[in-house]
Parts: C-alpha cells; structure tokens; sequence
C-alpha cells in the first residue's frame, strides 16, 4: 500500500519513551498504530540519557518485598512536589503510580529486562514517603543484534561515549574507583563485562539505548510500523476533531489519518532558542546550554497550541547544572556533590545544598545570582577524583591557559581572577570549613540526606557528600543551568489527553512526555522520574484511546 491516504487507529509522533510504550501497549490492545519520527535514530532523548525508571512499589520491589506502597508514594508526590495546579492533579499522581505499574508490567511480558538500581536513593530521601534505598528500576544491556535489521538505528545511550557496558548505577561507583575497594570491585565488574563483550564481538546498548532498544525489539515484534526520517507537518482537523496528522515523508506531504486519535510524544523545545525566549520567565535561557536530543525544537507542541490546547510550566526544565562544553566530561561535573567543592554565586556566597536533586540546584541558580555559578575546589579535590578526559591528579594546563579553569594559591587571589569579592569568598569557605571538617553543613544541610551520600565519596568520612577546601592551589570554573530537556507543556488529564483551557478534551488528541506539563510540577523526586512520566502517560493514552476512542472514518 502507498503511504498516502493511509488509516490507522492510532498516529504516534515520536519514537522516544513515551512514543514507543504507547506503540507497544496499543498495539497489544489490538490497535493498529503508526510512529512517525524526524530523526534517522529511534529514540530520542529517552535513548540518550540513563535509561533509568522511577516508580513508586513497582513490580521488582513488590516481588522482593521491598516494603513499598502506593500510599507511600502518593505521600512522597505530595510531599515533593507540593501544589502546581492541574498538571499534578491527584488523579494524574494516581495514574503514575497506578498506570506505571501496569505499564511496567507489560515491558517485561514483552521481554524488556529491569533490574533495581538499588542504593540510588529517592532525591528527596528524607522528605515524607521517601527511600534510601530508592525506587528506580533500570534496563539490562542489551544485545544490539536483537533488534535485526534495526540494528545502528538506535540513539546512542549515555555511556557510549566511554565504551563501556555499563549501567547507570554502575556508573556512581566507576567514578570513584579509586576511593573505596567496594567501587574497585564494580569498576573491574564493568571491565570484564566490556571485554568479554567484545571479544564474542557483541554490540551491547546500555542504560537509555538499551531501554530503547529493548522496547523497539518489542514493537516491532508487534508489527508497528515505524517511520524514520518523516517530520510532522501539521495536524489534520475536522469539526474541532483531531482525525490524523500531515507528515513529510520521502520529500511528499502525506495524510495519515486516525481512526481513533492521535498522540503526541514528540519531546520538548529544549533546543527552540525563541521559544525558550518567549517562555523562560525568571529563568531566562536561549537553549545555549541544553543537552536534549537535537530533535528537540517544538514544532509539534507550537501545532497544539495553535489549536487552543492549554498549557503550563513553560518556564520549567529538567535542569542539569553543568560546566562549559569544553570541560564536558570533566570531574568538575560531579563537583558539587563531592568533598573538597563547593558552588558560590556572584556575590562569592552559597545559595544552596549543593548536593541535592539537579532540578533544585539549577532553579536555586536562577534565584540567586548564580549564572553562572562558580565551582570553588581545592587540590585535594583534583588529586583525588577521576574524570572522563584526565586521571586522578591531571588537570590539562590547557584549561588553565584558555581561562576553562582558574588556579590561585589563595581564595582571596582565586576570587580576584573571577571578579568576587575576596572578603567574602574567604568568609564564605571559613565559614563552610568549620564544620564540613566534621562532615557538617548546619546552613543549608548538605550530606544529610542519603541521597546526598549515596553521590558522595565513599572513600571520605565522616561524610562522603562534603569535606574542606584547605589545600592550595585552588580552583574554580563556572557552572552553567543546562538541562536535560523542558518539561512544560500541554495541559493534559490523566488519560493523557490534551486540554483546553476550559478543561475539556481536545477531541481525538493525546500527548505525554516533555510535550506535556510534567506530573512532576517543579520538582525531580529521583533518577527516572521523567522517563517513567513519558512512559507512564503513553501507557495511559494507549489505554484510554483502547476504551473509549470513537470511530472517526
Ligand atoms: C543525556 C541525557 C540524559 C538523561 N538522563 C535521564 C535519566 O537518567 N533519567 C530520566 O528520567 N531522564 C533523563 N533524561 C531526560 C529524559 O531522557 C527525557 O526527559 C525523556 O526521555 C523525554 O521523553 P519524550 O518521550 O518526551 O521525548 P524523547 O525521548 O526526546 O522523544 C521525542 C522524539 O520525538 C521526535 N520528534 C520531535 N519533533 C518531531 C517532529 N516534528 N516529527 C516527528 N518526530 C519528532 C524527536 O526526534 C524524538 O525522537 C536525560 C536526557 C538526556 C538528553
């Protein structure tokens, strides 16, 4: 059949998390479905990044009687994210829990591998409802030769780049591989892995390309089409009725129409510098920073607005405080959450527990004159922590030359060099000195919270989240608010469907993920909380479109 004047029941844009399970869960509903993606990869930014899911009592924990519960959760949502209005609604918060336990539940039926990614603490481990232990599942590796002739086709996850087999979790330990002999153990467990890997000539995904990939295997055993390289044109409307889509496809505009709806799951604008503009508020970005798959421009989310789809959050990201492109991979990344660092704002003070969730710090940064923020270190900390591009002990004079990374012999020189006051950059780490030696922070209770020391040294005590600045040279570089994609957007119900601003549907229109104000509101409760979000509503779109879609042709 030509691709023109096709009908399906469903029309998915985008292949990330959201698209994908949404392929999937409709498809074992017995919908016919189509996913039509932009890019020549499949996968997005789900494919890029860890890969890992957040969900309160999932199917893994329940299995080993991890002593979760839905009310735990719910309390934890509530406790975390606080009142944001209809985007977290209580009955959005119960579909997280609720549809992404189900939704889980059918990945591994339809043979996606998880395990725990124990020890990876809730972000908020010490708020109501919150675990130590956490609650993050993540994807196995995964055989790259399973997926057949797809193989290549899938976004490159977040390790690739240091070609190890390693998972997400893996990865707080290989950093400190040479601080504790338990880290040691993990980093020699990821090189075998590798190895033998390679040596039976295995492409393996990890982390996001695994999740991807193992997904993707799974669609595609359901005979889902999928369309690579076919932008979104616009949406095709009757009588105020979603009924398909128009998309580019091999150089043709080309009608896809649906029979019952259409989901939109096409991420963010992260990359959009105008929209980011426009819509920024008191968090002012021009999508210099982000880090979000180059797909993410906001076309689609611009189609739905147009139609007078609500929307919220449009200032918000999933902010990822980062150094400057140059030093990408640098040990001064992690910086913020290990001894011997600290972040000063342009007043040469600290705004902020350092060592808490991402989302925080980055908003923290905007609401005290921290972009950028400054990263202050001492030399214990460069001769101890590994990094992505110099060992233990090296910091390439080349940063220092081109100014990446200043280097003083006093803090009153180093704050000279970047323009703060020097008084009170020596206040300020005297006065964070005094009592971090005992592995203290009575100002703003860094390395309380079992998520702060699950991220620290294990090899510091007494408490591997903060320690002194005391040995000269000193350092400093900037931090900058990155992010890892935006997370407002259409208002959506817990069906995932699209609303006006009166609160009704948009007919025959769903969206999840990054398209969408997040369930999250402003907050980020723990590692895989967005990826669950996207998943989750896609689930829950499927679900609904199963019940109650009509027939529209
Ligand atoms: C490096 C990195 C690391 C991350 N790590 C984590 C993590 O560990 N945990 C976590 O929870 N989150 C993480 N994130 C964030 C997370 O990956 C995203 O928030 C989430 O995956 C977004 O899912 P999505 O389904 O909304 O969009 P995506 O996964 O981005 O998928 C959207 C797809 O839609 C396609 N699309 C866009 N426009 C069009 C169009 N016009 N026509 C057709 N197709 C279109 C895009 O090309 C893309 O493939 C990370 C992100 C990155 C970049």
């Amino acid at each position: 059949m030509s691709d023109a004047g096709q009908t399906v029941d469903l029309v998915i844009i985008g292949s990330g998390g959201g698209g994908l399970v949404a392929a999937l869960a409709g498809a074992e509903a017995g919908l016919q479905c189509l996913v039509i993606e932009k890019q020549s990869l499949v996968g997005g930014s789900t494919g890029m990044s860890g890969g890992v899911v957040w969900l309160p009592n999932n199917p893994l924990m329940r299995e080993q009687d991890a002593g979760d519960s839905e009310e735990a959760g719910l309390e934890h949502l509530g406790a975390v994210i606080g009142d944001v209005g209809a985007a977290s609604s209580p009955a959005r918060r119960l579909a997280f829990l609720r549809q992404g336990n189900e939704m889980v539940d059918l990945l591994r039926s339809e043979g996606v591998r998880f395990e725990r990614a124990i020890g990876y603490s809730d972000y908020y481990s010490d708020a109501a409802g919150g675990r130590d232990d956490g609650r993050s599942l993540e994807p196995l590796p995964f055989n790259e030769a399973g997926l057949g002739e797809w193989q290549g086709k899938v976004m490159p996850g977040l390790a690739s780049a240091i070609g190890l087999v390693v998972k997400t979790n893996e990865l707080r330990s290989l950093q400190y591989f040479n601080r504790s002999i338990r880290c040691l153990l993990v980093a020699a467990r990821v090189f075998t892995r590798t190895q033998v890997a390679r040596l039976r000539g295995r492409k393996m995904l990890t982390n996001g390309s695994s999740l991807v990939g193992q997904t993707l295997k799974a669609v595609l055993a359901r005979d889902v089409p999928i369309w690579l390289s076919t932008p979104f044109e616009g949406l095709v409307t009757e009588d105020e009725r979603v009924v398909g889509v128009r998309v580019r496809r091999d150089g043709q505009s080309v009608e896809i129409r649906a029979r019952r709806a259409v989901l939109l799951a096409a991420g963010g604008f992260g990359r959009n510098a105008e929209m980011r503009r426009k819509f920024s508020g008191e968090q002012p970005n021009e999508a210099q920073w982000t880090v979000s798959n180059p797909g993410d421009t906001g076309e689609v989310l611009e189609a739905a607005m147009a139609l007078g789809a609500a929307t919220d959050l449009m200032d918000e990201a999933w902010w990822l405080p980062s150094t400057r492109r140059e030093l990408g991979g640098s040990t001064l990344g992690q910086a913020r959450q290990r001894p011997g660092a600290i972040l000063v704002n342009d007043r040469g003070q600290r705004f902020v527990n350092e060592a808490n969730s991402m989302v925080e710090v980055g908003k923290a940064m905007y609401a005290n004159g921290a972009v950028p923020a400054w990263i202050i270190t001492d030399d214990r900390y460069r001769r101890r922590y590994a990094n992505g591009k110099s060992r233990p002990g090296l910091l390439p004079q080349d940063w220092i030359d081109r100014g990446w990374v200043r280097r003083a012999d006093t803090i009153g020189e180093l704050a000279r060099q970047i323009g703060l006051d020097p008084l009170e950059l020596e206040s300020t780490v005297a006065r964070f000195n005094r009592t971090a030696a005992n592995g203290e922070d009575p100002e703003f209770g860094r390395g309380r919270s079992a998520y702060n020391r699950c991220m620290g040294d294990p090899g510091h005590s007494p408490n591997g989240a903060l320690g002194p600045l005391l040995k000269a040279p000193f350092y400093a570089a900037e931090l900058f608010p990155a992010d890892v994609g935006t997370c407002g957007g259409l208002l959506t119900d817990e069906h995932a469907r699209v609303l006006r601003e009166d609160g009704t549907p948009v007919p025959g229109l769903y969206a999840t993920g990054n398209i969408t104000a997040t369930v999250l509101g402003r907050s980020y409760p723990g590692a895989g909380a967005s990826i669950a979000s996207t998943m989750i509503f896609g689930y829950a779109a499927a679900r609904h479109v199963r019940t109650v879609g009509q027939e529209t042709s």
